[in-house]
């Protein structure tokens, strides 16, 4: 569904990614782990052709991503950026309804989508009136979820969707948002620093390293078969990374 084929970019003349081959096979979920900087929410400003690769290619369905598919192709893409990205001067409603808006969905199919989004976040729904500000940061993941899911896309692209929440919190919405896409049967392609959330979400792991793929397979393969030392001190790095393996999927 989405492919990159040796893509490069620069800013400033500086390297961000180096020659990224990646797959996104449709109806996986792909996570895009790896150090602050490394290249991660570049790599889907890239799909969402919110900036254009210097070298190689991005591919949406088989066609290069390009001026003329562009609005066609982004609009059956989802894209959450990081920190949720709600325009604090809209209510939620008006946030979520947005692009429909645009597009010129009839009130009726837009009402009937926000409840169906309402239901499927758990957004109680006497919030759709309030502004982003006067929201928990929980809410405030599930409104700016429900703006990236408005139009059904096929394709999802998630920066860091439960960045900045408390554990206790990022637990709870972790286990809907798996739910979630599980329902949905939706590509995934999705960015956190977070291992054990990686290990989660992810069908395919992507580890990243200052713009170039370092491993990427599955969880249990980057756990156990690292392919070079920056894997293991990555792994290392996080929190009890083998509890996280039995707690989670190898049990
Ligand atoms: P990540 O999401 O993995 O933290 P980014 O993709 O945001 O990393 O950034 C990759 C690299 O590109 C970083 O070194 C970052 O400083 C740089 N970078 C990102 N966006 C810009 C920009 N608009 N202008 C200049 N440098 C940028
Ligand atoms: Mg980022």
């Amino acid at each position: 569904m989405l492919n990159y084929s040796g893509v490069c970019k620069r800013y400033d003349g500086q390297l961000a990614l180096d020659r990224i081959d990646l797959d996104c096979p449709e109806g996986a979920t792909t996570v895009l782990i790896g150090p602050s900087g490394c290249g991660k929410s570049t790599l889907l400003r890239l799909a969402a052709g919110l900036i254009r690769a210097d070298a190689g290619q991005v591919w949406f369905e088989g066609a290069p991503l390009g001026a003329e598919n562009l609005r066609a192709a982004r609009l059956r893409m989802g894209y959450m950026i990081q920190e949720g990205g709600l325009f604090p001067h809209l209510s939620v409603r008006a946030n979520v309804e947005l692009m429909a808006r645009e597009l010129g969905w009839a009130a009726p199919r837009r009402r009937a989508r926000l409840a169906e989004l309402t239901e499927l976040v758990r957004l109680p729904t006497p919030l759709l009136d309030r502004f982003p500000l006067e929201l928990s940061g929980g809410q405030r993941q599930r409104a700016a979820l429900m703006r990236a899911l408005m139009l059904n896309p096929d394709l999802i692209l998630l920066d860091e969707p439960l960045g900045a929440l408390d554990p206790m919190i990022r637990v709870e919405l972790q286990r809907e948002l798996a739910a979630i896409f599980q329902r949905l049967h939706k590509t995934v392609l999705m960015v956190t620093h977070d291992l054990a959330e990686a290990v989660f979400f992810g069908d395919q792991l992507v580890l990243l390293r200052a713009g170039r793929i370092v491993q990427q397979g599955s969880a249990q393969a980057l756990l156990q078969s690292p392919v070079e030392e920056f894997v293991t001190a990555f792994v290392n790095a996080q929190r009890a990374p083998q509890r996280v393996l039995t707690q989670y999927k190898y049990c």
